[in-house]
């Protein structure tokens, strides 16, 4: 036990992230207050009243709702609390673990992700693309492991981004809810905003393959929805292959060396999920170390 722990969360996980913070604090002896964020904060309220109806003492979980500036600020500076566990953007992490440094605080952070999938010129294409399409688009782009840069083999490349392109058209859009959509929204406006103006940025840096739009057919004009997107001959320096989007875009980034793969996937700030199709059990460990 070390004290009050401070957790601060994101909305795309809105019960599973402060669960993954809140157990092991409780475990070790530990009382929480935790800050959902300002999008998703009803699903960590009503959790947190199950908890009490289960038993857990009043006082030992507690939420406060409200803005990252005033309440996040005030969990990270409160000299009481000993412990920030935040997840988030990588911009946000950084700017609390400075803030917390002046209470000399233990600070732990899961940030940002610009996650790439390697596929070699040997991978079972068929079972690539399966993963591909869930990861990039099947949370909208909406997780911090999503596909958001796909390493390819120029031998395999055109073959590649065609067959992709085909499987994105035949996707759909619609309701989360409703077991035969494929694509739900986006969290909200100002997200479609941002993923549009990425998919400004890569019009300048790569071939639009699909998407790039933001969907308003239907229905779909009562929500916030982005058609879901690749970029192909994206260079590994571009905006749209070095920023998290945070949305249904992806980009595909040829190479011809599995040397140049290595590089082009270690060639960002981030550092969160990496895979890679191949059938040669030598280059996977090779790649894994
Ligand atoms: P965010 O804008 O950083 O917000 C995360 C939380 O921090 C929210 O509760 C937010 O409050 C709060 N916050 C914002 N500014 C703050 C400040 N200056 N001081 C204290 N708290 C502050 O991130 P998001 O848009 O909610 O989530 C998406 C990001 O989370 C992506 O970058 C994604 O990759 C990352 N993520 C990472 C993981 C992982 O395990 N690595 C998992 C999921 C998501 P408000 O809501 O009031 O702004």
């Amino acid at each position: 036990p070390i004290g009050v722990v401070g957790i601060i969360t994101p909305w795309n996980f809105p019960v599973a992230i402060p669960v993954w913070k809140l157990f092991p604090a409780l475990i070790c002896g530990n009382t929480a207050v935790i800050k959902p964020a300002s999008d998703t904060p009803a699903c960590l309220v009503r959790f947190v009243e199950l908890l009490l109806e289960g038993g857990l003492p009043e006082g030992v979980v507690n939420v406060v709702t409200g803005s990252g500036g005033e309440v996040g600020n005030a969990i990270v500076d409160h000299p009481d609390v000993r412990v920030i566990s935040f997840t988030g953007h990588t911009d946000t992490g950084v700017e609390i673990s400075r803030r917390a440094a002046e209470t000399l605080k233990r600070v732990s952070l899961e940030l940002g992700g610009k996650n790439p999938i390697v596929i070699w010129e040997d991978a079972d294409l068929g079972l690539a693309l399966d993963s591909v399409v869930w990861s990039a688009f099947g949370t909208s782009g909406q997780r911090c492991t999503a596909a958001s840069r796909l390493v390819v083999h120029r031998a395999i490349h055109d073959d590649f981004v065609q067959r992709l392109g085909q499987r994105v058209a035949k996707l759909v859009l619609g309701d989360g809810l409703d077991e035969t959509t494929d694509v739900g929204p986006v969290i909200n406006d100002a997200a479609i905003e941002r993923i549009s103006s990425y998919a400004a940025i890569g019009r300048n840096e790569g071939e639009l393959v699909i998407g790039g739009e933001p969907a308003r057919e239907g229905a779909l004009a009562k929500g916030s929805f982005f058609e879901p997107t690749i970029f192909a001959e994206v260079k590994p320096d571009a905006r749209i292959a070095q920023e998290e989007i945070f949305g249904p875009v992806t980009s595909v980034i040829p190479v011809d060396s599995w040397d140049e793969a290595v590089r082009v996937v270690n060639g960002v700030k981030y550092g969160l999920s990496s895979s890679l199709f191949t059938n040669d059990i030598g280059l996977a460990f090779r790649s894994i170390r």
